[in-house]
């Protein structure tokens, strides 16, 4: 009786004293809202763009004036997730390009590449995606087989990981002089001529004879990229890396509002984007932001390019690619640190990612809270691991990476380093958070993938069957808050982005079904996701 009372009053005294209007209020809901308390409220209110209140229906419903309103049916509601690494571009030139991403065999990506040159009859062909491990080799493949295919259209294959390509000797024909010698890259050999296989630094020589697609053609793909993202719930991406003129095409989309996703962008070390940067300082435009530079300091493992601080176990007397000395990645940093610049540096071997523990440990004496990332941190030297706690230093990796690699890992670093291999439980115990990502297009963008491979350490086929390296899977809660809060915060956007929190961003997803806990894979989407209070995307 008494409640029913309390009900009525609060009804009647709402009615005569409604009277603040909001834009938007969602109700019926379960909203996560990621907050310290980790508290879940039933609706919340919205104005522009940002969240005025959150709490039970009745209070919300009766205390606000709306016009517009969501009936959430009961649906779950998160932060709008963010990807802490990817790459736009190079997914947009993957969608460009000839795509055989997942080809089981050398010639399954023949096929496909004669399939797509037929359509596109270009006059150079690039395309992304091959993963010899898939065709059951450990070793990189050589060019025989494409040069009968394609004797004379020039061809250009990345691996999956871009860290590598192999061209036709057609292609080989366009660069005037191949240098064997290239510090952090090699040009693989057989009987004393290029076999096709170029890696990491020697892409160089490629480079300028990999003609660009239009600006037209990049901003559709783009478009179609962001939808692809805000389908998943995906309203934020950190880009791992962008060149001077990929940076004036996101300032223009942002500018023309075509471009409604969250970015945080991270800068190559060119001149151009150093000039960028003593220029404009800590720069944000709209959705768009820069403060960062990226550094490559080793390869990737698939290539044999990461940096190890001993042998390859697959590869006596080799121990990878050294792309930056010490002394120029101390450098960058010190660049970063005059222009309020965070450094991100991509470090995957235990030897690489030691250089860059050093480089913070220096960093910290004059910006303790300086968020420099490490991205990937694949291959950590337990010895090493207490270094982020002790410098501040920010993992950033990639859980999909994990199930993936799984399969020929342990053939490349052996069974002792394998103790801190895709260690992202460790490392999330330095620092108490970790940054999560997909480094799409090298893995999909499907963020509920990343929970799985996160939180059960399996693939999207439920592979392994216990689990890859179990005991380094994060928690449940763990894999949301590095997927939300602990990506904003190592971008510096925590105090708007990241939870559902009055007085902050109104950016979440409403998902079709309830998160999966479970240890076999569903597949999931977003309802509705909505960026600063207005709506990007909806199922129906
Ligand atoms: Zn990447």
């Amino acid at each position: 009786m008494r409640n029913i009372l309390f009900v009525f009053v609060v009804f009647v005294l709402n009615a005569c004293m409604k009277g603040e209007s909001v834009d938007l209020v969602i109700f019926n809901a379960k909203i996560h809202s990621l907050d310290e308390k980790n508290q879940t409220y039933e609706a919340m209110a919205i104005r522009d763009g940002k969240i005025i209140e959150m709490g039970p229906d009745r209070q919300i419903l009766n205390k606000y004036r709306f016009e517009n309103s969501i009936d959430a049916e009961g649906k779950e509601v998160y932060p709008g997730f963010i990807d802490a690494h990817g790459h736009l571009f190079s997914y947009a030139e993957l969608k460009l390009g000839a795509n055989v991403l997942g080809c089981e065999s050398e010639e399954d990506m023949l096929i496909r590449v004669r399939e797509y040159q037929d359509k596109a009859k270009r006059e150079v062909v690039i395309g992304l995606g091959w993963d010899q491990s898939l065709w059951g080799l450990s070793d990189l493949p050589n060019n025989t087989r494409l040069n009968e295919e394609f004797p004379e259209t020039p061809v250009c294959l990345f691996r999956i990981d871009g860290h590598s390509a192999l061209v036709n000797d057609a292609f080989i024909e366009k660069i005037d002089s191949v240098e064997i010698e290239i510090r952090g890259g090699e040009v693989l050999m057989t009987n004393g001529r290029p076999n096709g296989m170029f890696i990491d630094a020697a892409i160089a020589l490629l480079e300028p004879h990999i003609p660009d697609y239009s600006i037209e053609e990049i901003k559709k793909e783009l478009l179609g990229i962001q939808k692809e993202l805000f389908g998943f719930g995906i309203t934020g991406i950190h880009e791992a890396g962008v060149d001077f003129n990929e940076l004036g095409i996101l300032r223009e989309m942002v500018e023309d509002e075509s471009l409604r996703l969250n970015i945080y962008a991270m800068l190559n070390p060119t001149q151009e984007n150093k000039k960028f940067a003593l220029e404009n300082g800590v720069f944000q435009t709209r959705n768009l932001r820069v403060r960062s530079f990226k550094a490559y300091v080793d390869g990737a493992l698939g290539s044999s390019g990461a940096l190890l601080k001993e042998d390859y176990s697959d590869k006596p007397n080799y121990r990878g690619l050294s792309l930056m000395s010490s002394k120029e990645l101390n450098d960058l940093a010190e660049f970063c640190l005059d222009v309020g610049y965070q450094l991100n540096s991509h470090g995957i071997g235990d030897s690489a990612i030691s250089m860059i523990l050093d480089m913070c440990a220096n960093v910290y004496k004059t910006k303790p809270d300086h968020r420099f990332r490490i991205e990937h941190a694949q291959v950590v030297d337990l010895k090493d691991l207490y270094k982020f706690a002790d410098y501040g230093v920010f993992p950033s990796v990639q859980p999909t990476h994990a199930t993936t690699d799984r399969r020929w890992i342990e053939s490349k670093i052996g069974a002792s380093r394998m103790k801190g291999a895709y260690a992202y439980k460790s490392l999330k115990n330095q620092l108490g958070m970790i940054a999560l990502g997909t480094d799409f297009p090298v893995e999909y963008t499907n963020p509920f993938y990343t929970i799985h491979s996160a939180v059960h350490r399996m693939n999207s086929q439920n592979e392994p069957a216990n689990g890859f390296l179990i005991e380094e899977a994060l928690s449940f809660e763990e894999t949301l808050k590095g997927m939300t809060f602990w990506n904003a915060f190592s971008a510096f956007e925590e105090g708007a982005l990241g939870t559902l929190e009055a007085g902050k961003k109104a950016t979440f997803v409403i998902l079709d079904k309830p998160l999966n806990r479970k240890p076999s894979f569903r597949s999931n989407f977003s309802w509705k996701t909505y960026i600063d209070g207005r709506l990007v995307h909806s199922l129906e």
